[in-house]
Formats: C-alpha cells, structure tokens, sequence
C-alpha cells in the first residue's frame, strides 16, 4: 500500500504529520512518501505542483494531502497560485466523485448554530459530480452579445454540460455508498428549470433500477438548500451535480460547526483517491501548534475504508477520535468550558493512544 504524502502550506505539515503518526501507529505495512505540493513546492521549484509530485500521486494508492494556499501568493497568475495543484491532481488522477461527510458528534452538539435536538446524530454524506458541469463548461469570457434585448451589450456566459457516463458513474457510486449505509439516496437536482438536470434526474433514475434494494428520492435544490437547515437529518446519501455539490457539501458541513473535524475524499474509477481535511491551510494559526488535525486522521481513516479497503483499520481510528473527544481534549476551535484544550501534537498524540 503506497501512500503520496502531500502536506503543502500553512498549517498542512503540522496536521499532516499526526495523521501519519496514527497511520504509522496501526500494525499495517504501508510505503509513504512525502512531496512538496503547493506553495511550498512553488517557492522551491517554481510551480505548484511539480513534475515529481504529480508522479509520485499517479503512482501511489492514494493521497493524503493536507491543505495548500497562503495570502502571499494571491498575486502570482492564475496557473501558478497553490490552489492550482489541487485542480491538477483532479484532473490528472480523474478524481470524480468527492465525499464529504458531515457527522455530528454529541460532545460537540453545541458547536453547532441549529439547535441540538436538529443535529444530535447528524450523519450525512454529501457525494458531488466533480469534474463535469458548469465548472467545466465552455465557452467562456466576454463578448459582445448578438442576440436577445441586450444584443451589442458586453457577455459572459458558461455552459452548463453532463453526458450520460458520467452522471452513470457518479450514480453507482451513490448507490453503492447507500449500500453501506442506510439504502437511501436524495439525488438533488434542479430539474424543473434546467434541462440538464432533467437529464440527471432521468439518469439517476434509471441507474436506481439496478439498485432496487435502495430507495431513491429527488429534490430541487433550493429545497434541498432549506430541508438542510430545517431537517438534517432527514438526509442520508445526497448525489448531486458539480456546482450543486459545491455549495450544498460546504453547508452541511457547516452543520456540525466544527471545521477542523471534517473529512473528504475525492475517488477515481478504480478507487485511487485523494484525501484531504475540508478546510484550507489557516494561515491565521500555522505555525502556532493549536491548528486541530482530527479532519486529517479522519481523512487518513476515510482512506483506509476506501482507497486501501482496510475497513477495520478505518473504523479504529474513527473510535479513537470518539475515544478523545469523550475524555474531553479539544483543540481550541472546538473549545467549551469544562473541556481541556491541547495543541496538535497532543491531539495527534492522544489519538494513537486512544487506538489501543
Ligand atoms: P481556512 O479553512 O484555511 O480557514 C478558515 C478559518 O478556519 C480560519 O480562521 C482558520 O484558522 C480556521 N481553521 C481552518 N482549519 C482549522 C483547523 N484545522 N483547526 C483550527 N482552525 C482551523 O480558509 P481561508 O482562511 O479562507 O483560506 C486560507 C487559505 O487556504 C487560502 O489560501 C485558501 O485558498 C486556501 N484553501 C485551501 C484549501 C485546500 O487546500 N483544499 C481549501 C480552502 C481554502
């Protein structure tokens, strides 16, 4: 089992580095090897993400990657600011199916802004279309109009864009994730409006007929937006396009009010993937040893269930992470009253601890 190491910018070395200490703390032989990616790979080699970085992820198993970004590189062009290596990655390993998990833990209820009886339990899977839609649709930029009441006048448009295969991909894998869940799947679309979506919705609908064994429900998005808010829980397995995706993963992550304890994997066809925490390299804290690493080892576990099928690999580290937070650790993010608050490495620390 060969892990690319990639822990990038900001406060990625610090989190990072105790996910591999978990990882190297479980009696399992993996190969890992670390590459600058990012910033740190642009101040060295002059691009984000290097010949020798994207080799090393192509031939590896999976990816465990940390976070890449800082202030500093905001005026480079485009193709050279950090954020690009992580598109590279996608693009060049095929990582289409993104999952992010949003679950509540009870001793961080109150983390939350809804009210705890809303999200006590909360446990969801958000799986967005990554590589096609309106993010990838052509063409773009400005123009001058040629038609409508506003032909002459200046334009920019995109074109929003699935075709049957990959939708059909994104579908199986709702479905198959469903299996190992609950056997439900809200696929969200927007299906009344656009007829792209009509399109997904069709789709979806007749991959669900190979799944008989899982119930299948559509929704428009801007209910789903809502029901999120209103009825967390009322979710399971959400499928959902690229730009829906997008903006619904990152609300109900924000369910659980807790960033710095969410995962995310993004998989290609044959189960390669890349595992990431779901925030970005915090600046604002790096270096300072306070920055919370549990998203990271839960990405460390999300790897092991999915990329390295070492599912009871993954489900102990998961406990573990439960383990710490009922004795009561805490990062200063998650911080409350009557709680201890330790830094990284003590968090990393107590985590390999509570796998025994
Ligand atoms: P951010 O997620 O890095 O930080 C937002 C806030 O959450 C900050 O106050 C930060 O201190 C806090 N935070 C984030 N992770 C934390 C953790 N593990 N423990 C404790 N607190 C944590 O988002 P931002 O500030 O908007 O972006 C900073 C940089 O990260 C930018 O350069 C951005 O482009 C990049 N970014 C990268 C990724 C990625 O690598 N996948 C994702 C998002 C943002």
């Amino acid at each position: 089992m060969k892990i690319a190491v990639l822990p990038g910018d900001g406060i990625g070395t610090e989190i990072v580095a105790q996910a591999v200490k978990v990882l190297e703390a479980l009696d399992l032989s993996f190969e890992m090897e670390t590459a600058l990616v990012g910033g740190a790979a642009y101040d060295a080699h002059g691009h984000p993400l290097p010949e020798a970085t994207l080799r090393l992820a192509q031939q590896a198993d999976a990816v465990l990657f940390g976070a890449v970004g800082d202030w500093k590189y905001d005026t480079l062009d485009r193709p050279l600011r950090p954020e690009q290596a992580i598109l590279g990655l996608r693009k060049h390993l095929g990582l289409f199916a993104n999952f992010r998990p949003a679950i509540c833990y009870e001793q961080l209820v109150g983390a939350s802004s809804l009210k705890p009886e809303l999200i006590a339990g909360l446990d969801i899977l958000i799986i967005r279309e990554l590589t096609g839609d309106i993010y990838f649709g052509q063409p773009r930029g400005r123009r001058v109009a040629t038609d409508g009441l506003f032909a002459g006048a200046e334009e920019a448009f995109d074109t929003m864009r699935y075709t049957r295969p990959e939708i059909e991909r994104i579908a199986h894998v709702a479905f198959q994730a469903a299996r190992k869940r609950s056997q439900r799947v809200t696929s969200v679309d927007k299906a009344n409006v656009l007829e792209t979506f009509q399109f997904w919705k069709d789709v979806v609908s007749d991959i669900g007929k190979q799944y008989p064994d899982v119930a299948l429900d559509h929704m428009y998005v801007d209910n789903a937006a809502m029901q999120l808010v209103r009825e967390p829980k009322k979710f399971d397995v959400v499928v959902t396009g690229n730009m829906f995706g997008d903006i619904l993963s990152d609300e109900a992550a924000m369910l659980t009010g807790s960033i710095g304890m969410l995962p995310s994997a993004s998989l290609n066809a044959t189960n390669q993937g890349l595992y990431e925490p779901s925030h970005g390299s915090a600046p604002d804290i790096a270096g300072k040893g306070i920055a919370n690493p549990l998203a990271t080892i839960l990405s460390a576990a999300m790897m092991l269930r999915y990329s390295l099928k070492q599912e009871a690999a993954a489900q102990r580290i998961e406990a573990a992470v439960k383990r710490v937070l009922v004795q009561g650790l805490r990062t200063s993010d998650i911080f409350s009253p009557g709680t201890t608050r330790v830094g990284t490495a003590e968090m990393g620390a107590a985590v390999v601890r509570a796998l025994a």
